[in-house]
């Protein structure tokens, strides 16, 4: 087993022997000595005097403060799928969809784990433990979890054989359905479109196991960010976490409004979020509150936010108009108003991110093909002042989102391109390579991994399926 310096995760990301499979000698491991597992931490949320408070049933905290960019844990899934071998299996043929069929695979693995077991069978003991710990607490509330177990790490004979026989394919599901970790980003219904054409694509993660990553609870505005790189997850702090705070991340795109974040989570997690940033939009935005002209700015936005990375609608003359026209109107209204808070417009802001990313699109589509350079040089900073606000919603709501870092290149062109903002050029390469190695964490002195790493987010949002078009290895 090789365990991997934080200090220069390039090797990890770039390097040449990639391969990792699940469970394998292998596999690579860093835990930060300054995290632990806690059972039952009642979060109450500041603003909250009517709801209940959010129980968490386990959760991950800062046992001492840690730093925005420091690495909290590397860890390969204990049960998982290898993406090529779940390529060749569904090139050569099935009528299932990639997503049930990664489920079905990986509750075979676990289903033949608990029938083979034998006494002392230290490594299969070990995978055991890792994943009955996440069964829910009416069964597994005997055993401690500790960071070993949580790993595979922890081969003690914990479950009899008369307990395990009783466990079922249903069992597993459940614990999948709650605690997996599919591709993240990606969609399967992309991957699958690949497969299909029969094109080479190698997902950073088609569906895995994570015990230790399963410790960590939903925020809206989280401190921590998971990346991952050949089926290795690696999480780092995207905030300063304080000691005794809770280590939190979000389970869904935290770029989207509120409504769109809180249906997401109530369909795939089950839980009403009432994290910190929901509790603030959902005081200062009461629609019954809110002045009529914030709330049909609000509306008119809307329509221009939905579809994430689409812009094949917004392809007539008319649409263009009207998705600047809201753009512009959600600038003079919400984020002009007196009676907002900074903080909920930061939050605002970066909840109409596919609208930004759309409206910058429109805006520099639009200006390439004007005649005058200095209309184009007019359009152009028009665009970075407002990629300059939000990437300073960013910083506060979603520190060094994939979403954060397309938004920073996209700063750095417009303003090493521009006439006027010359200076500024120097400004957003150190902000760029800030965010960067927050999010990936050091990638050492390897100039060329560096440079790799940021070739690999800068088409991202930029254009329609930009991330397919990167070669990459981590997302
Ligand atoms: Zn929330």
């Amino acid at each position: 087993m090789t365990i991997i310096d934080p200090k220069d995760l390039s090797n990890l990301y770039f390097g040449a022997n990639k391969k990792t499979n699940a469970g394998e000698e292998t596999a690579e491991f860093f835990v930060h000595p300054s995290i632990a597992i806690q059972s039952g931490t009642e979060s109450t949320t500041p603003s909250d005097h009517h709801g209940t408070n959010i129980v968490h049933g386990r959760g991950m905290v800062a046992t001492n403060d840690i730093a925005a960019g420091e690495c909290i844990f590397i860890t390969p899934p204990t049960v998982g799928m290898d993406c090529h071998a779940m390529e060749s299996k569904f090139k050569s043929g099935t009528n299932v969809a990639l997503e049930d069929l990664a489920m079905e695979e990986l509750i075979d693995k676990m289903m033949k784990d608990i029938n083979s077991k034998q006494d002392g069978d230290t490594k299969v003991n070990a995978c055991i433990n890792s994943f009955l710990c996440l069964m829910g607490s009416t069964k597994d509330t005997k055993k401690k979890v500790t960071i070993q177990m949580l790993n595979g790490k922890d081969d003690t004979d914990h479950w009899s054989a008369e307990e395990l026989k009783d466990l079922s394919r249903k069992d597993m599901k459940t614990i999948l359905l709650k605690n997996a970790f599919g591709p993240d980003f990606i969609m399967y219904d992309r991957i699958q479109a690949q497969w299909s054409s029969n094109l080479s694509y190698t997902p950073p993660n088609i569906l895995g196991v994570f015990p230790l990553a399963a410790m960590i609870n939903h925020s809206c505005t989280p401190n921590a960010v998971r990346t991952f790189s050949n089926s290795c997850m690696v999480a780092h702090a995207c905030q300063t976490i304080p000691a005794g705070k809770e280590i939190m991340w979000s389970y869904i795109p935290p770029t989207q409004v509120m409504a769109d974040r809180r249906r997401a989570l109530k369909k795939r997690h089950g839980f009403l979020c009432k994290c910190e940033r929901c509790m603030i939009e959902a005081k200062e935005l009461r629609k019954d509150l809110l002045p009529t002209n914030l709330k049909q700015a609000l509306e008119e936005a809307n329509k221009w936010n939905e579809g994430m990375l689409d812009m094949s609608q917004i392809s007539d003359e008319t649409s263009k108009r009207q998705l600047c026209a809201a753009a512009i109107h959600l600038e003079e209204t919400i984020f002009s108003s007196k009676s907002l808070s900074n903080e909920v417009k930061r939050h605002v802001r970066v909840g109409y991110t596919n609208l930004h990313i759309n409206y910058f699109n429109t805006m520099l589509t639009t200006a390439a093909n004007r005649k005058q350079p200095q209309q184009q040089q007019n359009v152009q900073d028009l665009v970075l002042q407002s990629a300059t606000q939000l990437h300073f919603a960013y910083c506060s709501s979603n520190n060094t989102s994939t979403e954060h870092l397309s938004v920073l290149h996209l700063c750095y062109e417009l303003a090493s391109s521009s006439k006027n903002n010359n200076n500024n050029a120097k400004f957003w390469t150190e902000a760029i390579k800030r965010a960067h190695l927050t999010r990936y964490g050091s990638l050492g002195s390897n100039l060329t991994s560096i440079r790799n790493c940021m070739v690999h987010t800068r088409t991202v949002l930029r254009q329609r399926d930009g991330y397919l078009q990167v070669q990459f290895n981590f997302l």
